[in-house]
C-alpha cells in the first residue's frame, strides 16, 4: 500500500516536472521565432540601405527615394546614417527644404565627428543657398512688390528697435552644445538702430559695428 503511494506521488511529480518543461520549451520557441523575425527584418532593411546608397551613388535619385521610403516604413527608429541619406538625396531632387530639415536632424545627432559630417554640412549650405535663391525667384516671378524695395519712414523719433535683437542689445547663438550670448553688433546700448540702419538693414546691408 505504502509502495503503491510512493509510485503515485513519483507520478504526479514526473507529470509535473514534464509539463514544465514543455512550457518552457514552448517559450523558448516563441522568443526564438521572435529573435529570428527580428534579426530577419534587420537584415532586410541592411540590405535596403545598402541598396539606396548604391542607387544614391548612380545618381538614381527618384530609385534612391523610393527605397529610403521603405526603409522609413519598416524601421521603429530612424538611425542618424538614413537621415543624412534622406538629407543628401533630397537635396539632388531639389526638395530643399526637406533637405535641410533631415540634414540638421543628422549634424544635431553626429555633431561634427560624424562619418557624414562634412558631406553633411556641405549640403546643408547648399541646399540653404538653394532655397533661398528658389524663394527670390519665385518672388520675382510673381511680380511681388516688397517693403525692401521701398524706403521706410522711421517717424519723428527717427529710431526703430533693433529687429535682429528686439532691442535686448544681447543675440543668443543656440547650437546642438550649447548656447552663446554676443553682444548684438547693429543696435545702440538702448537697442535702437538710426532710421538710416534700419533700412540699410532691410535691404540686407547693414554692416556690424562695433558701438
Ligand atoms: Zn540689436
Amino acid at each position: 500500500m505504502k509502495s503503491c503511494r510512493i509510485v503515485f506521488v513519483l507520478l504526479g511529480l514526473m507529470f509535473i516536472c514534464s509539463s514544465i518543461q514543455a512550457q518552457r520549451s514552448e517559450q523558448d520557441k516563441i522568443k526564438e521565432l521572435e529573435q529570428l523575425n527580428q534579426a530577419r527584418k534587420q537584415q532586410e532593411v541592411k540590405q535596403l540601405m545598402d541598396s539606396a546608397v548604391a542607387l544614391l551613388s548612380a545618381s538614381k535619385y527618384l530609385e534612391t527615394e523610393k527605397v529610403l521610403n521603405q526603409v522609413l516604413k519598416s524601421v521603429k527608429a530612424v538611425s542618424s546614417e538614413l537621415t543624412y541619406l534622406i538629407g543628401e538625396n533630397s537635396f539632388h531632387l531639389a526638395k530643399y527644404r526637406q533637405s535641410i530639415d533631415w540634414l540638421t536632424k543628422y549634424i544635431q545627432l553626429k555633431g561634427t565627428t560624424g562619418e557624414f559630417s562634412t558631406q553633411a554640412a556641405l549640403y546643408l549650405r547648399r541646399a540653404e543657398e538653394a532655397l533661398s535663391s528658389e524663394v527670390r525667384q519665385q518672388r520675382a516671378e510673381a511680380g511681388e512688390i516688397l517693403s525692401k524695395d521701398f524706403d521706410i519712414d522711421c517717424g519723428p523719433t527717427g529710431k526703430v528697435i533693433c529687429p535682429v535683437c528686439s532691442g535686448k542689445t544681447v543675440i543668443v547663438k543656440r547650437d546642438y552644445l550649447s548656447e552663446k550670448f554676443t553682444k548684438c553688433p547693429h543696435c545702440d546700448v538702448h537697442g535702437f538702430l538710426t532710421c538710416e540702419q534700419y533700412n540699410l538693414l532691410l535691404k540686407g546691408q547693414l554692416k556690424s559695428s562695433t558701438n
